[in-house]
């Protein structure tokens, strides 16, 4: 339920963390949509906790939820037709679901950034990109128009993109697309953000510049300290940089463990297959792709069951009746697989072991051969 919207605006990044409390907490959320097809079932119990320094890498296919979990945060999903049928999102301490529009909107770009997929629709055409760089500044910050377009030049800068004093007056179209994408990484960053949320940053990239991209971004967080929430189909894409992983299926949470815990020792069928999508062939010519067979279920009408078992190769019977619990060890790595703690099942699961090292040289070597543009 949303607050009266005669309180005092708060700017949460400067308040302290409560004790006991997360940066960022999801708690079992649920967001819904209600259509004339029926009821999707877009985000369906999604939880984890975010402390600042900490990158966390939400993967899955499309479709699966991770995006719209983001824009839940971000009070970007329009109601109706959203619902948030349960759950919440605690930013430092503080409910992001039962906040006014008002402190939304101070906490949008100013605590929480979000990159977004594509950078063409979301920079606006009409107006310069020191202009779009700086509004944020002007907004939350109340600079000057001067100020802002001196800031907006030190951050493009920062992102490295060349003459930007002179790009700083540049239109969007006049940008490449690896530059736009940088000019949204500038734009995201400019107030400093305490968590910043990368939507699929480098989908449409070529691979050395989703490199350079990366690096940027880890660079501003060694700096600055902010937690990263980056979100891919790709795998591969946060084995370098991701302290934990959530592996997204049909709306819900079907794996969550360290980076280390998912790429030596996945314990979900869908996870295996993700890993064997990465193009390990940078390295490793021998190593085939094996895709993950078939679609993803419909979000209306999910299969009984565990809504992967009409593509898993690993079901028996109980896979298609039940739907499976988190298996959850002791360090927290859960698994929502009926054979999560099944060591015979594991052990003749594909092997794993190599591939997060490859990727990780993999990415390596992209950074090394990764130039100006
Ligand atoms: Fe596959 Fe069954 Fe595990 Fe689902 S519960 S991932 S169908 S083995």
């Amino acid at each position: 339920m949303k607050k009266k919207s005669n309180e005092q605006i708060v700017d949460l990044k400067t308040q302290p963390i409560p004790e006991g409390h997360h940066l960022l907490e999801v708690d079992n959320l649920k967001m819904y949509f209600h259509t004339e097809d029926g009821v999707v079932h877009a985000v369906d119990g999604v939880s984890y906790t975010l402390d600042r320094g900490e990158t966390l890498g939400v993967v899955g296919e499309s479709g699966s939820g991770k995006s719209v979990t983001a824009k839940t945060l971000m009070g970007l999903i329009p109601m109706p037709p959203g619902k948030i049928e349960g759950g919440d999102a605690l930013y430092r301490g503080q409910s992001l679901l039962s906040m006014s529009e008002e402190q939304m909107q101070s906490v949008r770009g100013n605590d929480i950034a979000m990159i977004f997929q594509d950078p063409m629709t979301s920079l606006n055409p009409v107006y310069k990109i020191g202009r779009q760089v700086g509004e944020g500044l002007r907004l939350h910050r109340g600079y000057t128009k001067e100020q802002a377009e001196q800031r907006a030049i030190e951050l493009l800068d920062l992102v490295g993109i060349p003459e930007p004093e002179k790009r700083v007056k540049e239109y969007p179209h006049q940008f490449s697309g690896g530059m736009r994408q940088r000019v949204m990484i500038a734009m995201a960053l400019a107030c400093d953000p305490d968590i910043l949320i990368a939507d699929e940053p480098t989908t449409a990239l070529d691979v050395t510049i989703q490199a350079q991209i990366l690096e940027v971004m880890q660079e501003m967080q060694q700096k600055n300290g902010n937690a990263i929430i980056m979100i891919t189909h790709d795998l591969g894409v946060v084995a370098d940089m991701a302290d934990k992983i959530m592996v997204m299926y049909a709306g819900r949470p079907v794996e969550f463990g360290t980076a280390d815990e998912i790429f030596y020792n996945p314990r979900h069928p869908y996870t295996w297959g993700l890993i064997r999508s990465i193009p390990e062939q940078a390295i490793d010519e021998k190593q085939p792709l094996t895709p993950i067979p078939g679609n993803p279920p419909s979000l209306v009408n999910l299969p009984k069951g565990c809504p992967f078992a009409p593509r898993c190769v690993y079901a028996k019977p109980i896979c298609h009746e039940q739907c499976p619990e988190h298996h959850t060890t002791e360090t927290g790595h859960y698994s929502a697989c009926h054979f999560a703690d099944d060591l015979e099942f594991l052990k003749n699961a594909p092997d794993t072991s190599r591939s997060r090292k490859n990727n990780v040289a993999a990415v390596e070597e992209m950074n090394m051969v990764g130039g100006e543009e």
